[in-house]
């Protein structure tokens, strides 16, 4: 039997303004509890919410940069539930009228390949309190600091048919909102979340019903996450059972999904108007005036760095998948003017390797721009060779120097003199009469002994290419 999976994601970004969405407080995070809620955060009588135009600016920046369509009129709703982490009964959201309307992006598949996932839309709303079970003994307690915090929740179609496509989807808008410098993406203060609906069918039929699996904030919990509740899924039709649309929890320690509530239970939330706030007026002005100040976005520079460097959609799409590293790749380009790809292998090697073995962002780099292009000219100006280069550039991560100071100190430089070459070539050939014999008698896997014998005498610094050229050559003659 043919099973296809579908796959919609709710992702819910915290908007990055400095204060709430309605009112004046902090939205700084790691704050004591219960310090950064105010009046009408905590939803007192006679208080009333004012709409912070930096969230408005950043919701249509958003809308912008998937090609959506701007409500130039939306409305704020009551969504009315009672849970002890929201103080008023009801959070302030848009339910048929929101700020942003149909678009979509384009998503880099593991192959190059683009897919298009369209967005249904995306809407404003505020984030509830924090209910926390731990720190208390039989009880819970209740920090409200992130009650109010301006939330864009971002509704694509059910487009995705993979656990591998959803993660790329919500890595790419994890990206975009990033580079609309509009949420600083950072999943585990849960700044960065998604709900991932899933449901299976057999290839052709109509859509199964779907499970609603709850906050989940890092990539590869959503990634196993949904493959659980596909398998479940399946199972359980294969079984003769039926799935039940509910809300169901990942639990990462087991890799399981549990029933949560089901649908039926769900709350009815009575979603209106809220009389306290008018339509909120999007001019095309405003528009006009956002559309000026976008960056360029994530597609459009790996679009260009395929074009301008030549690379491979892969590489491009590492490359521009944060601001900071792609103009670190630019930085280090521009300033060696080496070959684009020897400069992509290293930041996607070496650099990378070092940077997720110390944890660290690429903006911490201990390697600056300017010495990993002074190590990329002294590679393609033959002073050193690719593999010298390597302890180099441990040395530079060690901050032990400059460039060109560790290849002076520790005597690094290339050896490229074809006399001092050849003079090395003739001593091994002298020292290895047996395996000379056998190379010239047609052992040609031998070659790679005498290149071996002639690096280990140089400790690396025969230029390989001239090394291999005077090598054949000599080998040859008899
Ligand atoms: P709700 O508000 O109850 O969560 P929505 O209609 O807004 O419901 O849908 C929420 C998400 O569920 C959307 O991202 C949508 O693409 C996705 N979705 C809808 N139907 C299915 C389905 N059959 N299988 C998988 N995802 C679905
Ligand atoms: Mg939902």
């Amino acid at each position: 039997m043919e099973w296809e999976t579908v796959i919609g994601l709710e992702i819910h970004a915290q908007l990055l303004t400095n204060s709430k969405i309605f009112s004046g407080a902090s939205t700084a995070f790691g704050a004591e509890p219960n310090t950064q809620a105010c009046a009408v955060d905590l939803g007192f009588p006679g208080v009333l919410p004012v709409l912070n135009q930096e969230a408005v600016r950043m919701a249509v920046k958003f809308g912008l940069g998937v090609g959506a369509e701007i409500t130039k009129k939306s409305v704020f709703a009551r969504k009315n539930y009672f849970y002890p982490d929201l103080p008023k009964g009801y959070q302030i959201s848009q339910f048929e009228l929101p700020i942003v309307g149909k678009g979509h992006i384009d998503v880099q598949q593991e192959d190059g390949s683009l897919q298009r996932v369209n967005i249904t839309r995306a809407h404003l709303e505020e984030d509830a309190g924090k209910s926390l079970h731990e720190d208390f003994h039989g009880q819970t307690g209740i920090d409200l600091n992130r009650a109010g915090t301006p939330l864009l929740e971002i509704v694509s179609e059910p487009d995705m048919r993979s656990a591998k496509e959803a993660v790329a989807y919500l890595k790419a808008i994890h990206s975009l909102v990033r580079y609309l410098e509009i949420c600083d993406g950072n999943m585990q203060e849960g700044s960065f979340r998604c709900d991932a609906n899933v449901s299976v069918r057999r290839k052709g039929d109509k859509l199964g019903t779907r499970a609603e699996l709850k906050n989940i904030n890092s990539f590869r919990f959503v990634e196993r996450a949904i493959n659980y509740e596909v398998e479940r899924q399946i199972a359980l039709i294969e079984g003769g059972g039926k799935v039940a649309q509910e809300t169901r929890l990942y639990d990462p320690t087991k890799n399981e999904t549990r029933s949560m509530r089901s649908k039926e239970e769900a709350n009815d939330y009575r979603y209106f108007p809220d009389p306290d706030l008018l339509p909120l007026v999007v001019t095309d002005e405003l528009i006009a005036n956002i559309r000026q100040d976008l960056p360029e976005l994530p597609h459009q520079k790996r679009e260009r760095f395929m074009k301008q460097y030549n690379l491979s959609a892969y590489d491009a799409d590492v490359l521009v998948s944060s601001r900071a590293l792609a103009m670190y790749f630019e930085t280090v380009v521009q300033e060696s003017k080496a070959q684009p790809k020897l400069a992509t292998n290293w930041i996607m090697g070496e650099l990378s390797a070092a940077l997720n073995k110390d944890n660290l962002e690429i903006t911490a780099s201990p390697v600056s721009t300017t010495q990993l292009a002074t190590l990329l000219q002294r590679i393609e100006d033959n002073t050193i060779s690719g593999k010298i280069a390597k302890t180099i550039f441990e040395s530079l991560w060690n901050k032990e120097g400059e460039v060109d100071e560790i290849i002076e100190k520790k005597g690094l430089k290339q050896v490229t003199d074809t006399g001092a070459i050849e003079a090395l070539i003739d001593k091994i050939i002298a020292d290895n009469p047996d395996n000379v014999a056998a190379y010239r008698a047609g052992k040609e896997k031998l070659f790679g002994f005498f290149v071996g014998q002639a690096m280990k005498a140089s400790g690396g610094k025969t230029n390989p290419q001239q090394l291999n050229e005077l090598l054949k050559k000599k080998l040859a003659d008899n």
